[in-house]
Formats: structure tokens, sequence, C-alpha cells
């Protein structure tokens, strides 16, 4: 089959879905790959070093869409990619079906397969193709980065012959993928990081990466287990109990890393207006669920703000794409564990295995029907 990966579209997006390493893999499952002239470059892929992996380099998307049996991006397609799409060819792509309805049906029209990134069950077996988990794990890390770099002292305390500085003071609020990276880069770097979760049972996994678990003393402790590891809604006086904590620390802290999600919800308003303006001159939020609405009352989704009390708020909805080569490295690597599953013969041949739980999981549209939301994993 020819897997072609096309210059991504979206606006400020640098990944490219296939970097010359993964086509090298590929070829060896007996496939050919092309890809659009440029797709690699703002992740630092010339198209030179494709061309040197055996990779035929074309000169734009209508030639990459006409080519490729199979297309491999990043972002979900764009109207004028979908339309493209045609009858057997598939796609392999961030999707997120439950807010895209639309193309959805769109992809459906045209007959194409879609394996939606976003939709691969977070299964053990399927850890190798979880770029949810890969690209969060990148976005917690920049997050740090980006505090440090809008933040004007160490993380580390020193004791140097200019004088004594203090630690910085790190809360990190929500401890998925994203927060756990974060925690573990801030403590690395010499921060003194605290965490806080709804999920009661990440504490020991906050207190492994060397953060202090803020313990919340409230009787409705969330079972985590049984919403598929992901929160669900607190109750208002839960809610309550968290807010008046962290008003507590927030003149303490010097930088907060707000990462709380819920399935299928807009962000919680964790970190309110108040708190921010408790927070030091010089302080930095920022903030990983701004594309979902935001934790912090402040956040401009995609900007950086500064408050009249001199706190930072980082809204930036792009921390993957911000480190490109490394996220393309990662993303490709992800596509390439799932072109290996659909290619069990290593012979070139795509086989679409509907009874896989993992394949079934992400695939949302096939043989002309749409096909989410899947029936639930049969394995755990
Ligand atoms: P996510 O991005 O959906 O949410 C981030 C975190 O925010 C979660 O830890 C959540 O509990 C927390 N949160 C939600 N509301 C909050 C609030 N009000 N206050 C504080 N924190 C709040 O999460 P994710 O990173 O996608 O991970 C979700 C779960 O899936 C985790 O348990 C993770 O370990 C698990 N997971 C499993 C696998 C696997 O088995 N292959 C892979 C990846 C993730």
């Amino acid at each position: 089959m020819k897997i072609g990966a096309p210059r991504e579209i979206f606006e400020g997006e640098a990944r490219v879905a296939m970097t010359p390493d993964s086509a090298l893999q590929l070829q060896k499952l007996g496939h050919h790959c092309v890809i659009e002239t440029g797709a690699g470059m703002k992740a630092g892929f010339s198209d030179e070093a494709y061309a040197a992996a055996g990779v035929e380099v074309l000169p734009s998307a209508e030639a990459l869409f006409e080519a490729a049996d199979i297309v491999v991006k990043v972002r979900g397609p764009e109207r004028s990619e979908a339309e493209r799409l045609r009858r057997g060819q598939t796609l392999i792509s961030f999707f997120w079906p439950a807010q895209n309805a639309e193309l959805l049906e769109l992809c459906k029209e045209k007959g194409a397969t879609v394996v939606a990134m976003d939709m691969v069950p977070r299964i053990s077996r399927a850890q190798k193709m979880d770029a949810l988990s890969s690209m969060a794990n990148i976005a917690g890390y920049r997050a740090v980065i980006e505090a440090g770099n809008n933040f004007g002292r160490f993380f580390t305390g020193q004791v140097t012959a200019a004088g004594k500085v203090p630690p910085a003071k790190v809360l990190v609020v929500g401890a998925g993928v994203a927060g756990l990276a974060a925690i573990g880069t801030a403590t690395s770097l010499g921060a003194i990081t605290y965490a806080f979760d709804v999920r009661p049972e990440v504490a020991e996994q906050i207190e492994s990466m060397g953060a202090e678990f803020v313990f919340l003393e409230f009787e409705e402790a969330q079972d985590g287990a049984a919403t598929g590891g992901y929160a669900a809604p607190s109750s208002p006086e839960f809610r309550e109990k968290q807010l008046a904590k962290f008003r507590e620390l927030a003149p303490e802290m010097d930088i907060v890393i707000t990462t709380a999600l819920i399935p299928g919800r807009p962000a919680p308003k964790l970190w309110t207006e108040d708190m921010v303006s408790a927070m030091k001159r010089g302080s930095v939020i920022v903030d990983l669920a701004s594309e979902r609405g935001g934790n912090c009352d402040l956040t401009v989704p995609d900007q950086k703000i500064v408050t009249p009390n001199g706190v930072t708020v980082v809204g930036y909805t792009d921390f993957p794409s911000r480190m490109a080569a490394q996220a393309s490295t990662l993303y490709s690597t992800n596509i390439r564990h799932m072109l290996t599953d659909l290619t069990p013969k290593k012979d070139g041949v795509i086989h679409h295995n509907m009874e896989d739980d993992v394949i079934r999981g992400a695939t949302v549209t096939h043989d002309g029907a749409i096909t989410f939301p899947p029936p639930p994993p049969k394995v755990a």
C-alpha cells in the first residue's frame, strides 16, 4: 500500500505524521511511503532526508491524496481535505468524532475508512498507539519549560556567594498523563512540587514522581476506576472544599500548572480570579486545559497575558507542536504501530480486522458506515 503524509494545513501546526525514521519502518512492513513536499520542514525533517529514507516526495496535496491508499495526518481533516478522500481510502489522524459529526458524515459519504487516533482504547496492549498519552506527556513537560521561560527565578534553591535563593514552589492541578509529566519535570529542575487530583488513587503516582499530594479531607472520594480511570464532575460541596484549599495555597505558589479535564465536558474552573490576585508578582500560571475553556478564570486561549498584579497566565493550546521534532517522532511511532497491527503479515497488505478491540475502537467510519461509538472493549 502507499502511505502518504500531507503537509498539515491547520494554522500553526508544525508536526508531521511520518518522519524519515518511521518511513523506514513502514517500508519494512511492505508499504511504499510518500510525502507532500515540505511536510516535515517545520518539524526539522527536510525533503532530502525523506528521499534518503526511500520516500517519494510529491509536489502538492492534490498529488498526495491522489497517490496514497492510506493518508496519515496529525490534525483531523479540514473539510477541503475530507472532500479529497475516496472510496477504499483510509485516513489515520486525530479526529474527535463526538465533536465533528458533520465531518464524520462526509467521510462516510466519501466511502473512506477513518481511524481516529484519539479513539484508541486506553488498554495496556494499545499503549504503543496511545497518541493522547504521548502528546500529553510532551504538553506536561513543555508547560514547565514555558513556565520557566516566563518566571524570573531559578526552580532550584541555591546557596551562592551572591546570596541564598529559595526553591520555587510549583502546584500541579490534575495528575493525569500531562500532570504527571509536569510534576516529573518541575521536580527534576529542583522545585518543591505539590499536586492535587480528584481521584485519590493517583496519590501514590504523584508521590513517586517526587511531589507532595495535596490532601483534601472529604468523605466523598471519587473512584476513578468506576469511570474508566477518568474523573467525573465534583459535587458542589467537594468543589467548595477544593477551592478553599487552593485559596490557601495561592499566595505561596510561584508556578501553577493546571491540567484538569473531565471527558466530554468543558474544563472545570478551579483557579479563580481572586486566587490569581492573591498570587505574588512574577508568578506564572500555565493552563493546559485552555483549549477546553481553561481551568483558570483569566486564561485567554492561544495567548499569554500579564495581570495587573504581575501574574503571567499562559493559555497556549499548541504545546506538542512547540516541540514539533519530538512530538512528530513519537506520534509517527504511534501511527507506525497502528499500521503494524493493520498489516499482520508484513506484506504491504492491509487487513482491517474489526474483530480486534483496538482497531475496532479507533475505527469511526468503515465500509460506507459510521462505526462510532464503538462497543466497549472486551479486554481491559
Ligand atoms: P485527562 O486529561 O482526562 O484529565 C487530567 C486529570 O484531571 C485527570 O487525572 C483527572 O482526574 C483530573 N481532574 C479532573 N477534574 C479535576 C478537578 N476538579 N480537580 C483536580 N483534578 C481533576 O486524563 P488523562 O491524562 O487522559 O488520563 C486519564 C486516566 O487514564 C488516568 O487514570 C490515566 O492513568 C489513565 N490512562 C491509562 C492508560 C492505559 O492504561 N493505557 C493510558 C493513558 C492514561
